[in-house]
């Protein structure tokens, strides 16, 4: 088969290599689409670093290939979103029922191989049977949509309720969308006013370019009280925490699912003074089948998001595409639609 090999930094080569059967419990998933992201553009760099050679990628849908002995959730032929992460099953976090915390988490295409492939071997428990009649191209992000669904739960949003999104990419897009099927109504906040028309389209009421003034009088106009009642932040900066705590009314909440990997200045006194609730949301455990029914349903239509398409041999430039400005979405084609 096909693999984007990734050698070391910026060094991607499409190579042919041996496919090797699926152990016990394990499937070959034929890759259908795959979606890059930010993630895989690190990798890419060498800002994050690998296990030199891997096949990155973990954003995908496809067809079951081959079944190993004992697997039981799946059959060959069967159409499954992948969930590319998988925890170690015995540690207390697990036994807890916080697979997504497990210190002993797996990710794939990081941490093992992943989807820029023509074939990619998961353990049967990562694949979620896709809904008939929703196609590929709208179930390739069903990943990136787990991790959006998990952060709404936690906000515990009501109908009516005023929240805002910090972050106009992918995840702020599609938190949007699962906000806007909550009930909410949604102010999109950005350091560039790029994707403010898809994000009306979308089904923001308001949008807000940061640099526009302050972020507290912009909840207040939009809130039309002291700051909305719930920010969801995606865009992975320093900044946005603070944006986050501009944005918010005294007694609301703050979901963050952004990795800011730098130190991040906080004003506590402010959490404390008027009682913010922060919570941390970390990728998904349980969120995959709620993730496509909201697709199946169209109340999240991730389609739009889809600015570029590669097929596999041209993975280089879907990578330098990732930071195009006009990219949203990049999405690589193994070996559907070629
Ligand atoms: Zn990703
Ligand atoms: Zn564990």
């Amino acid at each position: 088969m096909k693999a984007a090999v990734l050698h070391g930094p910026r060094d991607v080569r499409v190579e042919t290599t041996r496919v090797t059967e699926p152990g016990p419990g394990e499937v070959l998933v034929r890759v259908g689409m795959a979606g890059l992201c930010g993630t895989d553009y690190g990798i890419w760099t060498g800002d994050r670093p690998v296990a030199y050679p891997r096949v990155l990628g973990h954003e995908f849908v496809g067809h079951v290939e081959a079944a190993g002995a004992g697997v039981s959730r799946v059959r060959v032929g069967d159409r499954v979103a992948i969930e590319p992460n998988y925890s170690c099953g015995a540690c207390p976090l697990c036994h807890e029922g916080n697979r997504n915390l497990c210190l002993a988490r797996t990710a794939v295409g990081i941490d093992v191989d992943g989807c820029f492939a023509e074939v990619a071997r998961v353990p049967e428990r990562c694949c979620w049977p896709a809904p008939p009649g929703v196609a590929d191209d709208d179930l390739m992000m069903t990943e990136p949509l787990a991790v959006v669904v998990r952060a709404v739960a936690r906000a515990v949003v009501r109908p009516g309720e005023s929240v805002a999104v910090v972050g106009g990419g992918t995840l702020g897009l599609l938190a949007l969308q699962v906000l806007r099927g909550a009930g909410a109504r949604v102010l999109v906040v950005s350091r560039t006013s790029r994707r403010f028309a898809l994000a009306r389209e979308l089904g923001a009421a308001a949008t807000h370019v940061v640099a526009d003034g302050a972020l507290d009088v912009a909840a207040r106009a939009f809130s039309g009280r002291e700051g909305l009642d719930v920010v969801i932040e995606t865009a992975g900066s320093p900044e946005a925490v603070a944006h986050a705590l501009a944005l918010v009314r005294p007694g609301g909440r703050i979901v963050l699912t952004g990795l800011p990997h730098e130190p991040t200045p906080v004003a506590f006194f402010s959490v404390v003074r008027r009682e913010v609730s922060i919570a941390g949301s970390m990728i998904y455990q349980d969120e995959f089948p709620e993730a496509m029914r909201l697709v199946a349903a169209g109340t999240v239509r991730t389609r739009p998001l889809v600015t570029h398409r590669f097929g596999l041999e041209a993975i280089g430039e879907a990578f330098a595409a990732h930071r195009h400005p006009d990219a949203i979405k990049v999405a690589v084609l193994t070996t559907q639609g070629r």
